[in-house]
């Protein structure tokens, strides 16, 4: 029995959180669903975008999932997703890039992993108004950086890959990148002569070497990990590749916890109407049973979609059809 904290928050996140649970409910797993509130209507009734039982829950449970937010634009404090990341030590970003039949992708059959760094960087938040304008610091400690880089190669591992690539930009960076290479370095030459690891390449590139060669050559690469603002960019970047926003899911990982949720955002825009994709939170479902260890699951969840995205006749709008988030899901509930 797995206990998983539900976060659905505004939009279309309980839109496609509910068929995600419905499919869900349908696995052999037995879980219990415990729901939670964070967002733009929970600050409404509460005062607060992010309760503090929200945070325990989801410290105390298994995995959470996580809807979409819509963020409060008068408050001056961090977004809901932003602390709850923070509160829970998730320094661990996955975002894969994948194409999926019949979803218009630039490039077919792609199937990379992108890492980032989720703790640091240039992302600190550490920034601060001087005579002339402005100056952020970007910190990179080793702890975060090997950290990182033993999530790079364990993914790679579970997920058979054969290369693990570190992006950086140490020529100019010299100081904060040296330390990023170096750590991955480090960490890559001790799997190097671990024997289940002995097959994984190692490389690095620079990161505006990365970013042309995700779009010209993307097939070079398997596992890319990088720090905070230059994961940022690359993996909008290629999701972008893989057919956008409705297909995208995340992980956040963390010593202990993870949290599973669509890239796209509330998208307030066709909230209501019960035509979202519900194929990026289903994505991020299959991430968590992952997480879990519960691989044949999530094995089982993903070739669901695939078929219903390959049989075509149940798609949502974003995808060229003309079905439901309810219809969609449904179709995929009927494999699995
Ligand atoms: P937020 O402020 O919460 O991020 P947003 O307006 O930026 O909301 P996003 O969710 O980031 O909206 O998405 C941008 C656009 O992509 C939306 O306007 C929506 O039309 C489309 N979109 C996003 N997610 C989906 C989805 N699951 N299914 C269909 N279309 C989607
Ligand atoms: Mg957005």
């Amino acid at each position: 029995m797995y206990t998983i904290t539900v976060i659905p928050g505004d939009g279309i996140g309980p839109e496609v959180m509910g068929a995600t649970l419905d499919i869900l409910k349908a696995s052999d797993l037995e879980f219990d669903f415990q729901e939670a509130r964070a967002g733009y209507a929970c600050f409404e009734d509460t005062g607060t975008n992010l309760p503090d039982e929200t945070v325990e829950m989801a410290k105390n449970s298994d995995a959470t999932l996580f809807g979409a937010v819509t963020s409060v634009p008068e408050q001056k404090t961090v977004g809901s997703i932003l602390a709850l990341r923070k509160k829970l030590g998730l320094y661990a970003n996955l975002r894969p890039v994948k194409s999926y039949p019949g979803v218009k992708a630039v490039y077919d059959d792609l199937d990379i992993l992108i890492i980032r760094e989720n703790s640091e960087g240039l992302y600190s938040e550490i920034e601060e108004y001087t005579e002339e304008g402005a100056t952020a610091l970007r910190v990179i400690t080793r702890k975060a950086s090997e950290r990182i880089s033993h999530v790079a190669f364990t993914e790679a591992l579970k997920r058979g890959k054969k290369r693990v690539t570190a992006v950086h930009k140490a020529n100019v960076l010299r100081k904060t990148d040296g330390v990023f290479r170096d750590s991955f370095w480090k960490v890559a030459s001790e799997y190097n002569q671990m024997d289940d690891y002995r097959d994984i390449e190692t490389d690095e590139f620079y990161v505006d070497a990365a970013a042309m060669f995700l779009v010209t050559d993307p097939y070079r690469f398997q596992v890319l990990v990088t720090t905070n603002l230059f994961g940022d960019i690359l993996s909008d970047e290629g999701a972008g590749l893989v057919g956008g926003l409705g297909m995208a899911p995340s992980a956040n990982i963390g010593d202990n916890n993870g949290l599973f949720e669509p890239v796209h955002g509330s998208a307030p825009d066709i909230a209501g109407k019960g035509v979202a994709n519900p194929a990026a939170m289903i994505l991020s479902a299959c991430l968590m049973l992952n997480f879990l260890g519960e691989h044949q699951e999530a094995f089982k969840l993903e070739e669901a979609l695939i078929n219903v995205l390959e049989q075509g006749k149940y798609l949502t709008p974003d995808l060229g059809g003309t079905s439901t988030t309810e219809e969609m899901a449904r179709a995929v509930r009927e494999i699995f």
